[in-house]
């Protein structure tokens, strides 16, 4: 009897514990949210105190401001005004709740509470890169720094029981994270062309409309536009000699384009009001830099709080969604220039996948490579 007694004990033990976690997460996930729209926009986090409505800006009470419960009590929209309230503030929410159980269930309560810390930064730059194309430093530095510091606190993120020895391992594998994308991003800079192109003669160029892309031609070299374009501030300059946007003709110009625009001489023309674009160019540029280190500093943080073997799993497994995710929308034909994700929820997925299933996946592979 005593026996049952214990176990309904701990049973019950369990459950609030879980109940808690899941509670703290939606919470946290509350809180993220508005670092996600915060951040970006760089509001404080802190002032105003209390959330206000991104519609009507006015203060939200705290009886509607329940995480998950508010969202589909009220089906997203404001009390006061009726304004939308994006379906991402309930996905954050549920995401962050479910992480901090899982998290929970699957580690010590020392590391529990590290990791904790980690997906909330995650789930934040995850959601910022989303709809900013950035990561903001909060998000990447700040994460180093907690990240050399949890591991101070918690060795055996690390894999040590010296602290020193962690604190090591912790800012080598950011260091490697760091490194490891910059080289990868020059690598892969070097294959996709020089970052200014002098041709040697003047060429001839044609930009022609096809459906939500469009096919850039330079003298013999064929090209879709959306390759040239990663991020939302990515530009291309053409120098030319002459130029022709639809029938309005220029002298010698800089077309300045973005994925979506082109600027020439004061005048910014959208795209989708173009059909074609030609002329003779004699310089091509594309001012790379513009990209940001985001990223970068992004896997420097994920090294920072899980080591150097999730750095370099982030990578594969970032990759390989990334081109499963391109390849499909490529087969359902929904190739939107402005659709080409930022890279740093691949990064992300990465990441969350090692801290559950890096171990099984070492062994796994290990198996294969030593059959017996
Ligand atoms: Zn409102």
């Amino acid at each position: 009897m005593e026996l049952l007694a214990d176990c309904v004990d701990s049973f019950a033990y369990q459950l609030l514990f879980n109940a808690f976690a899941f509670v703290l997460g939606a919470a946290v996930g509350s809180f993220l949210n508005v670092c996600i729209y915060r951040l970006p926009r760089e509001l404080s986090v802190n002032r105003p105190r209390r959330s206000f409505c991104p519609v009507c800006k006015q203060p939200i009470p705290w009886q509607q401001n329940l995480p998950l419960i508010s969202w589909l009590v009220l089906r997203g929209r404001c009390a006061n005004c009726g304004g939308k309230i994006a379906f991402r503030y309930l996905v954050v929410e549920l995401v962050s709740a479910l992480l901090f159980l899982a998290i929970w269930q699957s580690f010590p309560w020392q590391i529990a509470i590290t990791y904790w810390v980690f997906v909330s930064l995650v789930i934040v730059g995850t959601f910022v890169d989303l709809e900013h194309f950035i990561i903001p430093n909060q998000v990447t530095i700040g994460g180093i720094a907690a990240g050399v510091l949890a591991s101070f606190a918690v060795p055996e993120l690390m894999g040590s029981d010296s602290r020193i020895a962690a604190v090591v391992r912790s800012v080598l594998a950011a260091a490697l994270g760091y490194l490891t994308l910059l080289f990868v991003l020059e690598a892969g800079k070097v294959a996709f062309g020089k970052k200014r192109i002098r041709l040697d003669a003047p060429a001839p160029f044609t930009w022609t409309r096809q459906g939500d892309d469009a096919e850039f031609v330079v003298g013999s070299e064929r090209s879709l536009w959306s390759d040239y374009f990663a991020r939302e501030k990515d530009q291309l300059l053409l120098r030319c000699d002459e130029a022709k946007i639809d029938h309005r003709s220029f002298g010698n110009t800089t077309l300045d384009f973005h994925y979506d625009r082109v600027a020439v001489e004061g005048e910014v023309i959208a795209l989708d009001e173009v059909a074609q674009i030609s002329g003779v160019v004699r310089e091509l540029q594309i001012p790379r830099e513009a990209m940001g280190r985001g990223d970068l500093k992004f896997l420097a943080a994920i090294g920072a709080f899980l080591g150097w073997r999730a750095v370099l799993f982030s990578i594969f497994a970032g990759s390989l969604l990334g081109s499963l995710v391109g390849l499909v929308t490529l087969l359902v034909g929904k190739r939107v220039w402005s659709a080409k994700l930022p890279f740093g929820p691949y990064l992300a997925f990465g990441a969350v996948s090692w801290m559950f299933f890096g171990e099984t996946f070492l062994r796994w592979y290990l198996g294969l490579l030593n059959p017996h």
